[in-house]
């Protein structure tokens, strides 16, 4: 700071922390930094004290002293009861005009309280979303910031200079929204992370079982995929993991790792929310369940003799690459479904919560910086800049298109699933979805009836405005 005083201070200096610190000091800003077990804080300086203008904090009293004011504070500890201990520790220090910014992930109704209380303080208080783990944080993360617009005028430049920088050189952050915008946004971020995780599980569990393809084929097809529309950093890393061989055995190292995939609950988050806004995420609750099942070893266990169809006869190589191709059509279209239902979240909770955000902005911060970053997120700003009140990202006529010239690759890969006995729950759920959409009718009209028949739940009619009622029987 001109009064040699530090730009902003980093409390919570565990790996986020103090690779964010590193980052800001890195850009040139002067970082205070501090911890509550201050070993933590000598590390960092002993480690990387050269990198920048670091000023080491004993106590949070300190901290406060050794910054320039209006005062920010990125706070980084472990979610949940630790980040309102340190929020209570700071605010009696802090005067009005200054800044609390949590870059941990919180849910965004702590966020959305802690930012009511601070604000009868007249203390700002920034809930950002940091996307993109450790090295994100380091070399430049996705930031989805939330707060007062006051706060953004100058907490976003500074972010904008240690964010990820998109192909165009776009700082990989905005302002998202007024109070838990940000961190709402990076939970569904983080659902739709889920669901891309799942549809490229998918795609190779049927390169494995339908095409017959090792390990190593299948990291070849994902780079080959990686050079067109599906170019994003987990189908990059998918194709690294599935050349690795494990050095112990030298088996392909997919083959070695136990398959119950763990969650540490922002994805479950996603879901819950989505049921409360009643927002049909089915792509994520998918993924949520597909990890979820996974885990249960004993039910699995229980299971395995159960009968499955017979094994088919093994496709030919040209057969296989055929499949191979029908399966990037089937993984490009559930994707394009998938994040269909996570904007369209974005959507109801921005609604909700009378939170304004841009959509079209949302998907450009995430071309950087983040786990879930691809080229495929600009078509998604192309298809908000064109029509920002879009519906729907498949009321977009190039996703239209796109999809109807993948649908029938689409609908066999399924079948193929279904045929062979491999489930492929976020592919047919996307696809469910897609056919659910189109549809002139649902039987949702049956659904109404039932439910007036046995509860005098009532219906409306295509024929007549009003709500009505049937008397069905007299003797029930
Ligand atoms: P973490 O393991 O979640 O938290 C450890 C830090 O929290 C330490 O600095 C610890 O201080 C501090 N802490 C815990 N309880 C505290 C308390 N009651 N009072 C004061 N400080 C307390 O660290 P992390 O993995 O670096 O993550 C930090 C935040 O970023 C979390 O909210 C996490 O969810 C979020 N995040 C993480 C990633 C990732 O890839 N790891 C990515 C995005 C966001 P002591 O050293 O004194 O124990």
């Amino acid at each position: 700071g001109g009064d040699g005083r530090a730009d902003i201070g980093v409390t919570g200096l565990a790996v986020m922390g103090s690779n964010l610190a590193r980052n800001f000091a890195r850009h040139g800003y002067t970082v205070a930094v501090h911890n509550r077990t201050k070993a933590k804080t000598d590390t960092l300086l002993e480690e990387h004290g050269e990198e920048g203008m670091f000023v080491p904090a004993a106590t949070a009293e300190e901290l406060v002293a050794a910054l320039a004011t209006p005062r920010r504070i990125v706070v980084m500890v472990k979610a949940g009861d630790p980040t309102d201990a340190v929020i209570s520790e700071f605010a009696p220090l802090l005067e009005p005009g200054d800044m609390i910014v949590d870059g941990g992930n919180a849910h965004f109704e702590d966020t959305r309280r802690r930012e009511h209380d601070l604000r009868q303080k007249g203390v700002h208080f920034v809930g950002a979303g940091i996307s993109g783990g450790e090295e994100g944080a380091l070399n430049g993360p996705s930031i989805m910031p939330g707060g007062s617009p006051e706060s953004y005028t100058t907490l976003g430049p500074m972010l904008e200079t240690i964010a990820a920088k998109a192909k165009d050189g776009a700082p990989c952050t905005t302002h998202i929204g007024p109070d838990g915008a940000g961190h709402f946004v990076k939970m569904v971020h983080n659902g739709i992370e889920y669901a891309d995780m799942q549809l490229i599980a998918e795609a190779y569990h049927l390169l494995r079982e339908v095409a017959g393809y090792e390990p190593r084929q299948i990291a070849e097809t994902f780079r080959t995929w990686n050079t067109g529309r599906l170019d994003s950093y987990l189908i990059e890393i998918t194709a690294e993991v599935l050349a690795h061989t494990d050095a112990a055995t030298g088996k392909p190292f997919v083959d070695v790792v136990e398959d119950q995939a763990e969650q540490k609950g922002t994805g479950r988050w996603t879901v819950q929310i989505a049921l409360d806004l009643g927002v049909p995420v089915s792509g994520i609750g998918e993924a949520v369940f597909a990890r979820s099942l996974s885990g249960h070893a004993d039910l699995r266990a229980a299971s395995r003799d159960l009968p499955g169809p017979g094994a088919g006869t093994p496709l030919t190589p040209d057969a296989a690459a055929v499949f191979a191709d029908q399966v990037e059509q089937a993984l490009y279209a559930s994707k394009i479904v998938s994040y269909t239902q996570g904007f369209h979240m974005i959507q109801a909770g921005s609604d909700m919560y009378d939170w304004d955000i841009d959509l079209g902005r949302i998907a450009a911060i995430w071309r950087g910086g983040c786990i879930i970053r691809a080229a495929f997120l600009d078509r998604i700003t192309a298809a908000y800049d064109s029509r920002p009140d879009l519906p729907s990202l498949l009321s977009d006529k190039r996703f239209a298109e796109e999809i109807g010239t993948a649908q029938d690759d689409w609908r066999s890969v399924v079948a193929a699933a279904v045929h062979h006995g491999v489930p492929v729950p976020g592919f047919s759920a996307a696809l469910a979805y897609y056919d659910a959409l189109r549809a002139g009718r649902l039987p949702a009209a049956l659904t109404q009836a039932q439910r007036d028949f046995f509860g005098a739940h009532t219906y409306r009619r295509t024929d007549r405005d009003g709500v009505f009622h049937t008397l069905w029987s007299g003797d029930r």
